[in-house]
């Protein structure tokens, strides 16, 4: 008998793995939690049914959600992470040893359990001593918090159930607040393709426009995201992440990457002429 995971990535498209065995699957009070071994991307980590992180291309989104940061403010000594369950944003962030704090604030204590139990490619470091776990609402977590990260990873899941709250407006403004002068923050902002994905993008990048003076997209592709193609908010108190790119300086610290390099950096922020439409109009 051949086992399936499907996902729909619109009412008329649908994605499926072939999988070898169901690994682990528990429902916590904000959602349900399951890992399968898969024969092409290895082992999956879903959250109510919807991909989140697969063995095979989780280098590509991890890669691009942390380097693009450090390398654009070489100066980052504390980080915040909100959501990041699966460990894998954590995992790059400690790769700099000038990071003194990471806190990593999980709404649901199942996703860092299943990651601990099955995903020890991505969870590995999530015991480093620079990283302070809190398994709170990230929303509730920023609320209050005065210039104290100098970056905030926005590792959500989409804007549906505990993932909302970490698309408004609200949430942006104490991000805001919560950032140092040369502040940085990067949010997971969905996608340009399919339509529901684009008008959460839109709607994410008018309100972020609205508080920070830096508000960019950068894209990437990853294979298991609706589309392929997938972008990250990066926003700002003034740092540009072209303009002041020092290349030369984060390759001398020779951190390994198989997906980031300071090229890709740039081009990343290079959107095709729909995308860039589809932002300056805020319109899909
Ligand atoms: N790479 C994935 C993606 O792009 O969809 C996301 C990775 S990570 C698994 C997303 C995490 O966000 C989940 O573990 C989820 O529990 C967490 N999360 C959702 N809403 C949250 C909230 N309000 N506060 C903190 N964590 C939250």
């Amino acid at each position: 008998m051949e086992l399936w995971y499907t996902e729909n990535h619109t009412k008329n498209i649908r994605f499926s793995l072939k999988v070898k065995e169901q690994l682990y699957s528990q429902e916590s009070e904000f959602q349900k939690v399951d890992v399968f071994d898969t024969y092409e991307f290895g082992r999956i980590l879903t959250i109510d049914g919807l991909m989140m992180v697969t063995q095979k291309d989780e280098f590509i989104y991890h890669d691009m959600i942390v380097h693009v940061a450090m390398a654009t403010n070489p100066n980052i000594k504390s980080a915040l992470v909100i959501g990041g369950g699966d460990g894998g944003t954590v995992r790059e962030l400690t790769r700099y040893s000038f990071i003194e704090k990471i806190d990593m604030v999980e709404i649901d204590k199942l996703v860092v359990e299943a990651s601990k139990e099955h995903l020890e490619f991505t969870s590995k470091n999530l015991d480093d001593p620079r990283v302070n776990l809190y398994f709170e609402d990230g929303v509730k977590f920023v609320e209050g918090k005065k210039q104290e990260y100098d970056v905030i990873i926005v590792d959500s899941t989409d804007p549906v159930g505990p993932g909302e709250g970490l698309f408004s407006t609200e949430f942006y403004q104490n991000c805001y607040d919560a950032l140092t002068k040369n502040g940085i923050l990067i949010n997971q902002k969905e996608s340009p393709f399919y339509a529901r994905d684009a008008k959460e993008m839109i709607r994410a990048d008018q309100k972020i426009k609205k508080i920070f003076p830096l508000a960019m997209t950068y894209q990437y592709s990853i294979p298991t995201y609706p589309s392929g193609l997938w972008l990250f908010g990066f926003a700002s108190k003034g740092l540009h992440p072209v303009k002041d790119l020092d290349a030369d300086k984060w390759n001398q610290l020779e951190i390994k990457t198989k997906y980031y390099n300071t090229d890709i950096h740039v081009g990343a922020f290079a959107l095709p002429t729909y995308v860039r439409e589809m932002i300056e109009n805020g319109t899909y």
